[in-house]
């Protein structure tokens, strides 16, 4: 039998990318694996709606850690951290090129070589890249200094008195209850739902919950309207909001909390569906026209799947991580992975000791989700992800 290792790229270093790479080097020891990711630090945006609003409620090495020292149990040499960006994929040599610094000279690309290949390059957001929206760090973005980001999005909301969040999903909801509670001035906060409810999707319990619980935080609440237009005044330093009904909010801030935008620049068209996430089978291998790969699988948020969703990561990745184990041992044994079969939950806290959320059919206590969520806004959660250790 050879000794030579199985290469395995892993594009992304967030959850889903850790999760596989972990649960990976677990049961195949004869992988060598390269992870990619334009940062060094893993980033628990989970917690983002609490720790951009509240800095003092949690510290940064409750939400940012170092992934390298995070696979120092392993052998020597079974993993290999490279910070860059992906920018092409190479099926005729089996290769990916990085770019290993954000401006780019011939010098900086380098290319690595992989036997199997899992992407795992996850979704951005428009407030994330500042599209429309007050530049708010909900994911890590390329290159940019999450550190930095944080800080300068902690002193923007600190400073906004007037604000308007454009989105009443978990995000929108749970933001607007932390800024609801933030200290300093008091802030006028509007939050626009275009439905005739908050939580899309939630049970009619939850969505009352969450809607009257903000109602008695102050939170003005717009529903079945939507935000037509906004545009940002960078000398005055405010935007003009421009809703369906007519009325044009001016504030301090405006917040998208809509919409996620593939991580895809990188990836054949010919793996994209028409919004543009990677096609996957039950054995989430990437499916190219009608055909499934077998040199390359997808997991996490740039999937077909769509419930994106950090409680559905752990999931896949074990998924992954058991077929190119069992591909690698020559094993027939595979792994399915079905996104009806896993139970559909959502917990929101609106802030700090309140919230709603259920569990299947179950409606959560107020208590119950600050327990499981809202004291500390799953950061506890947080080493577990980064080890790949959650198995649910
Ligand atoms: C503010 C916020 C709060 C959320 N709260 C919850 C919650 O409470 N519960 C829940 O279940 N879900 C929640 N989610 C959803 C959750 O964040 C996602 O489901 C999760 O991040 C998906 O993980 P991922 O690893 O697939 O992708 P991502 O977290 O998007 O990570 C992708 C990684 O790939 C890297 N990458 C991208 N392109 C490249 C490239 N070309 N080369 C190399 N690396 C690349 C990125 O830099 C990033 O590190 C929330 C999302 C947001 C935005």
């Amino acid at each position: 039998m050879s000794s030579k290792p199985v290469s395995v790229a892993v594009i992304g270093a967030s959850h889903a990318g850790l999760g596989v790479s972990h649960k990976l080097l677990r049961q195949a020891p004869k992988a060598s694996i390269t992870l990619i990711d334009p940062s060094d630090e893993y980033y628990f945006n989970i917690a983002t709606p609490r720790f951009l609003v509240k800095p003092q409620s949690l510290p940064s090495n409750k939400y940012l850690y170092d992934i390298r020292e995070s696979f120092i149990e392993y052998p020597s040499g079974s993993l290999n951290f490279v910070k860059g960006l992906v920018t092409r994929i190479d099926y005729s040599n089996k290769s990916v090129l990085v770019t290993t610094n954000e401006n780019s000279i011939k010098n900086d690309v380098i290319s690595v070589a992989f036997d199997y290949l899992v992407i795992a390059s996850g979704s951005t957001t428009p407030a994330t890249l500042g599209q429309g929206s007050l530049k708010l760090p909900f994911k890590a973005t390329a290159f940019e200094d999450t550190r930095k980001a944080i800080s300068e999005a902690q002193k923007k909301l600190q400073n906004a008195t007037r604000l308007v969040i454009g989105g009443a999903g978990p995000l929108g909801v749970e933001l607007a209850g932390e800024l609801a509670e933030a200290s300093g001035s008091p802030k006028v906060i509007t939050l626009v739902s275009k439905t005739g409810s908050l939580l899309e999707g939630a049970t009619d319990t939850v969505q009352r919950t969450a809607e009257s619980i903000l109602r008695r935080k102050n939170v003005e609440i717009l529903k079945n309207v939507t935000v037509d237009e906004v545009n940002e005044d960078t000398e005055k330093k405010s935007w003009t909001v421009k809703l369906s009904t007519g009325q044009t909010i001016t504030a301090d801030e405006y917040i998208s909390t809509t919409g996620v935008i593939p991580n895809n620049q990188f990836i054949p068209k010919s793996f994209l569906n028409d919004e543009g996430w990677v096609n996957v089978d039950e054995q989430l291998r990437v499916v190219e026209g009608k055909t499934s790969r077998s040199d390359t699988y997808a997991v996490g948020d740039i999937t077909c799947h769509p419930y994106r969703l950090l409680s559905r990561v752990s999931i896949q990745a074990a998924t992954v991580a058991s077929n190119i184990a069992a591909s690698i041992k020559k094993d027939t044994r595979i792994a399915k992975y079905s996104a009806e079969a896993q139970r559909k939950m959502m917990v929101v806290p609106v802030g700090q000791s309140t919230g709603t959320g259920h569990f299947g059919g179950w409606t959560l206590l107020g208590c119950l989700v600050w327990f499981f969520k809202g004291k500390d806004f799953l950061t506890y959660e947080a080493p577990k992800f980064l080890r790949g250790k959650v198995e649910r």
